[in-house]
């Protein structure tokens, strides 16, 4: 590999300097955020609440738990996980993008969701200390960060001994007729209804493409046990449009 392809990256199907994406993905998103969550709902029909839904209830959290939820945006999981770990335990939005951060704050207190804190933080340099959550949750955020390895690396420092990661993210899908539909359905209305909604057609046109780039269920299986983590198991959500992949710090 060439020492220009070392500090290249994938932004959807360009690829691009490492250095330049983050700006880039932060533009994806604040170009999103008004309408993020309508367009989650129109884009998956709303199954993207089941998943999510999903995720929370495996995570057996329970009263007085401390969670991270990266890359939490407009704060979907926060508000699930609220309750399971209680007044006594401790969720902390936290995400890169102000814009995105603000409005799950606001969701967040809107529904009196008291035990949820916000954090700007970046995945990859996490300001928090060693050993300090139970559990990390990221859902549908790993694929937009550039340093996935160091972000897991960072996530493994985070958690104490005995804590969980769940990471829920678009995935590889594990039926051809239904990966036919899917991908005639990607390419062809996502970008129109992103253009049609929030007048900005580009950015799920990102959307989309970065899905394809992402590693499929097995392959990102292999980097997070690389990076430490152990009983790594994923489950397929319908047919694979998105896993669930659950590791644990010992
Ligand atoms: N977790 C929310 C959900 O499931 O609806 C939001 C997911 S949204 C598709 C992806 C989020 O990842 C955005 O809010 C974006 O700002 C955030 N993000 C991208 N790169 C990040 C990074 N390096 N560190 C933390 N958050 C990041």
């Amino acid at each position: 590999m060439s020492k220009n392809e070392n500090n290249e990256t994938n932004f959807g199907y360009k690829n691009v300097d490492k250095t330049e994406k983050p700006e880039m993905v932060k533009g994806v998103f604040d170009s999103v955020a008004e309408n993020y969550d309508l367009m989650n709902d129109l884009m998956s029909l709303g199954i993207h609440r089941l998943w999510k839904r999903g995720t929370v209830e495996l995570s057996n959290l329970k009263q007085g738990d401390s969670v991270l939820d990266v890359a939490g945006g407009t704060g979907d999981l926060s508000i699930l996980m609220s309750d399971l770990v209680g007044e006594s335990g401790e969720i902390i939005l936290s995400d890169i993008n102000e814009k995105m951060l603000k409005l799950g704050k606001a969701r967040s207190l809107d529904k009196n969701k008291l035990n949820i804190k916000t954090a700007v933080a970046d995945a990859e340099n996490l300001p928090f200390p060693d050993n300090r959550f139970n559990c990390i949750t990221i859902g549908f955020g790993i694929r937009n960060v550039t340093n996935k390895l160091e972000a897991l690396k960072n996530f493994y420092r985070c958690l104490k001994p005995g804590g969980r990661l769940m990471i829920l993210e678009f995935s590889s899908v594990n039926n051809d007729l239904i990966s036919w539909i899917y991908d005639k359905y990607s390419f062809n209305i996502i970008p129109k209804l992103g253009e049609f909604v929030s007048n900005d057609r580009e950015s799920y046109q990102y959307l989309v493409e970065s899905i394809r780039k992402f590693p499929n269920q097995e392959k990102f299986s292999e980097m997070i046990i690389n990076e430490g983590f152990r009983k790594v198991k994923y489950r397929d959500l319908t047919f694979g449009i998105a896993a669930l992949h659950s590791a644990w710090k010992f």
